[in-house]
């Protein structure tokens, strides 16, 4: 009798995975195809496509080395390599595990292919809609709690360990003044791997059609090197992850951030076995409370319910446009356009060397001025799913189009994310030495961030005025005396940020 196939796609590479786990190499062949028109595309960061690339060619070898005989193909589809791969071993069965897009789920599906249930999630799809019915509304911190109690980190018996469910009070502090050298010492930078024949070869095969600094190591594409990378987090980093959150500083592009997202997305980590990580620390006495919460909610929170939205939302999602934002990404972003707003141009800079900015930088930068200037919601997701090594539709859907632009009018946040010039100098260096001022809102020495922010608001004020959340806000700009002037100057500025200009 033949061998069955295990079709291991490009973002579940993990010995554990549901299709894989029971796989023997003497009754089971596996296939990992490399999709040439998938490379093809989008406009992807060369970080991100070597760093999945380079992961799969690397699992691919590490299943041969474990007895299996896989059958790794470069071809032009998933269908096309499913295909030839069909015709050359004519398997009895391919299975494969539930993919973690719905296109990914249809191909399946339209192919034959047999789809067991992912493991991949703490949270399957089935588990979060059964949460979700019923509901009103479906809170972040309510999907949390339910969560917490239900997989048990940081509980004591039915109670949250500290006496409180979040400790986000004590995370928004401002950056601490510290030199780059200081800033070095503080938050240490993650491991670096040597880069080997593999990932030259991966770098050799990349489309033209790629952008940004060359890979440097910085990415993990196995699993003990991310294994590596989570250890250097925990014992250097999570002590200190909770606090400055939110901080943006020119110096330092990662501070206490984690870097683990990518691994998690494409099977090289796994979500338990991280939280379990940060849970003995935390019970060490080496992690102090508000940075082991806020780092869990991080991943059993928000991770998993964005996961949870992506599929409950079903596929017209993407296409909310509720502000009728049709404007296209900004040529600064396409790297065709310097920009002399710093914050900007140290996000984008972040962006090209490293094929990744932090939340903050990504929502309250990017996003924001996304947001302000009315950029299309799913352009932009698009965007930002091409250009950071752990983008992802799933992720990009919600947070992007949700999240960060408003777009499904407040399905996913109560609020526009949106601010001026006053919130990025007080979370940031950046506005100190930048050619704008955060103060002035009129004037072509005015912070593009502040006179957009109250044009915003003027503009949407029907809208928002009615929103508990921004009312005041709403109200303040309306009363504003120089109104005029400050949408006249929003006018030239969206003209500069598409010209390139501003
Ligand atoms: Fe950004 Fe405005 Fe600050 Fe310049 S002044 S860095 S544009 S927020």
């Amino acid at each position: 009798m033949g061998k069955e196939t295990v079709w291991v796609l490009g973002d579940q590479l993990d010995r554990s995975g549901q299709a894989l786990a029971e796989a023997d190499p003497a009754t089971h062949r596996i296939l990992m195809v490399e999709s040439l028109g998938k490379l093809a595309s989008k406009n992807w960061h060369i970080q991100r496509a070597h760093f999945v690339v380079a992961s799969m060619r690397r699992f691919a070898e590490e299943l041969r080395d474990a007895g299996f005989e896989v059958d790794y193909r470069r071809a032009e589809s998933l269908q096309q390599g499913l295909a030839d791969h069909r015709k050359q071993f004519a398997p009895v069965r391919v299975a494969a595990m539930e993919p973690a897009s719905r296109n990914g789920l249809l191909l399946l599906q339209r192919q034959e292919v047999d789809v067991c249930r992912s493991n991949q999630f703490l949270c399957h799809p089935d588990e979060f809609a059964q949460w979700a019915k019923g509901r009103k509304s479906f809170k972040m911190e309510d999907f949390y709690r339910w969560q917490r109690r239900r997989l048990g980190y940081l509980m004591d018996g039915d109670q949250p360990v500290g006496g409180q469910w979040n400790f986000d009070a004590e995370n928004r502090q401002r950056p601490p003044k510290l030199s780059p050298d200081q800033a070095r010492t503080f938050w240490p930078s993650p491991p670096q791997s040597i880069l080997d024949e593999i990932d030259h070869q991966v770098i050799a095969d990349m489309p033209s059609t790629v952008w940004g600094a060359a890979p440097d190591g910085t990415w993990a594409t196995s699993r003990d090197q991310a294994l590596l990378r989570l250890d250097h987090f925990i014992v250097n980093l999570l002590p200190r992850f909770g606090p400055h959150e939110d901080a943006m500083l020119t110096g330092n592009w990662h501070l206490a951030h984690s870097l683990l997202a990518q691994y998690l997305n494409i099977g090289l980590l796994r979500p338990a076995e991280v939280c379990d990580a940060v849970e003995v620390a935390y019970r060490s006495g080496a992690v102090p409370i508000a940075s082991a919460e806020g780092f869990i909610r991080q991943i059993i929170g928000w991770r998993e319910y964005v996961w949870g939205l992506y599929w409950m939302w079903g596929p017209d999602y993407r296409h909310r446009n509720e502000l009728e934002a049709h404007r296209p990404i900004p040529p600064a972003f396409r790297g065709e356009a310097p920009t002399q707003m710093r914050c900007v141009s140290t996000t984008l800079q972040t962006l090209h060397d490293h094929g990744w900015v932090h939340h903050i930088q990504r929502l309250m930068i990017l996003g924001n001025l996304a947001l302000l200037t009315g950029v299309e919601p799913w352009a932009m997701a698009t965007w930002m799913w091409a250009g950071f090594v752990d983008g992802a539709e799933w992720v990009m859907a919600p947070n992007v189009v949700g999240m960060s632009l408003h777009a499904d009018g407040g399905m996913m946040a109560t609020k526009p994310y949106a601010a001026g010039g006053a919130y990025i100098d007080k979370m940031s260096d950046y506005c100190k030495g930048c050619r704008y001022d955060r103060k002035q809102r009129t004037g072509p020495d005015a912070c593009p961030f502040t006179t957009l922010y109250w044009d915003f608001l003027a503009r949407h004020a029907e809208r928002f005025g009615r929103n508990p959340r921004v009312v005041t806000q709403v109200r303040a700009a309306q009363k504003l005396t120089d109104l005029v002037q400050v949408r006249v100057r929003a006018q030239e500025v969206m003209e500069m940020l598409d010209a390139g200009t501003l």
